[in-house]
């Protein structure tokens, strides 16, 4: 075991979802002393989250079989009602709040101390405080509480570019095994989606935060259009929704004085801005992180470096592509000129996607040429 050195801990972990927990584990399996704390009363609950993860994520979740509820074999892209175009995307539907509890048990396994129903207000040198007044000090701060990040604005990290959405959960009529997802020009920096869960699905919309006004009409009318369609039926059985980062990658390391910060997760801006998708990389970053700080507390300080750079690396590239394109979705957004060529080229589905140009720049020289 690490020493201490006076502090409660050696890591304190901000947050014990996907990212956190995933830290907690990992820091906790090298021999640290780690205390996660979380705001939610219980972990995983309430759910804001559709629930798709990628096939691959079995490889870095042990176990991941008991949270999957159903397959998924591909992706449905409807444009402005037309379609489908069909193509392969394998994942699992998982329960999102057995798999985060899933998570934090695995956590505590490996012997963190994982606590919940606990507010951070503040993250500084030495420790956070409490809402209630209590303090928790620690040698290093693992930042994973989310897009609207504390331990990211203490150090200057900020989500700064958001979605937002808005979820509903109603009978699936006809059994599924595709993620649906609707591009419109209704809803720039987002789109809408139904991924079946078994007997229900997961009904939502995204859009970029300065259209979030329009949320809960957009989601009323893909409802009705999909009970007339004989898919889904009125029965609203669950609401939610939340923000999404959607600025792309923030620098994940910081320092309050003398106490090093990771972040991970949402919390420095892994999700990605076209899908909103941010299981797996919190699941992953988080594990970093956890490594990364049992290095750094352990007297290796070029482990905090390393990981910014091993995190640029791994999720830079794909973080920038998505930004871009969905800059570009915007700019055509703001320039009138939204319509179904602009939404295919900024969807994963299409080739352009991945070879286009299209992006805030070039739509601005389209413009003026
Ligand atoms: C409606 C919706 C649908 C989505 N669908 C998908 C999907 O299908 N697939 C996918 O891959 N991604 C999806 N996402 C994104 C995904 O949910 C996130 O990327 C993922 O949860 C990020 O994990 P995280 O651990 O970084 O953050 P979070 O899961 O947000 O966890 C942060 C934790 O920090 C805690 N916390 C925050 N502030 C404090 C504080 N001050 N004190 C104490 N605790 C605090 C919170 O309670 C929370 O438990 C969706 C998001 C939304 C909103």
């Amino acid at each position: 075991m690490i020493a201490s050195a006076g502090s409660d801990c050696d890591v304190l972990v901000l947050g014990l979802g996907p990212a956190g927990a995933s830290a907690a584990a990992a820091a906790a399996r090298a021999g640290a002393r780690v205390i996660g704390l979380d705001k939610r009363a219980v972990a995983g609950l309430p759910v804001q989250c559709a629930e798709f993860v990628p096939l691959s994520l079995g490889a870095e979740v042990a176990d991941l079989a008991r949270d999957v509820v159903q397959p998924i074999e591909a992706m449905a892209s409807y444009t402005e009602g037309d379609g489908p175009r069909r193509d392969p995307l394998p994942g699992h539907i998982v329960d999102r709040a057995r798999f985060d509890a899933h998570l934090v048990e695995t956590a505590r396994g490996a012997g963190a101390e994982c606590r919940f129903g606990r507010v951070v207000a503040e993250v500084r040198d030495g420790g956070v405080r409490l809402t209630d007044g209590s303090e928790v000090s620690a040698r290093l701060i693992v930042g994973a509480d989310g897009p609207h990040s504390l331990a990211g604005r203490a150090i200057g990290s900020v989500n700064r570019v958001l979605s937002h959405t808005r979820q509903i959960t109603v009978p699936l009529v006809v059994p599924h095994r595709a993620t649906d997802i609707f591009l419109s020009a209704s809803t720039p920096g987002g789109y809408g989606w139904l991924f079946p869960k078994a007997e229900v699905a997961n009904l939502g919309i995204g859009v970029d935060a300065s259209e979030r006004r329009w949320l809960r009409i957009l989601l009323e009318g893909l409802h009705a259009t999909l009970v007339r369609r004989g898919r889904v039926g009125w029965d609203v059985r669950a609401i939610t929704g939340g923000a999404i980062p959607a600025g792309g990658l923030l620098r994940p390391t910081g320092a309050l004085g003398a106490t090093p910060v990771l972040l991970a997760g949402d919390a420095c801006g892994l999700a990605n801005p076209v899908t909103g998708a941010g299981i797996a990389s919190a699941v992953v970053s988080g594990r970093m992180a956890g490594e990364a700080a049992v290095a750094i507390v352990a007297g290796r300080g070029a482990a905090l470096d390393d990981y910014a750079e091993e995190i640029a690396d791994l999720f830079g590239p794909a973080l920038d592509r998505a930004r871009r394109r969905r800059e570009g979705v915007m700019a055509a957004h703001a320039a009138g000129r939204l319509g179904p060529n602009e939404l295919q080229r900024s969807w994963i589905a299409w080739e352009s996607y991945w070879s286009d140009p299209f992006d805030a720049v070039s739509l601005a020289e389209g413009v003026a040429a």
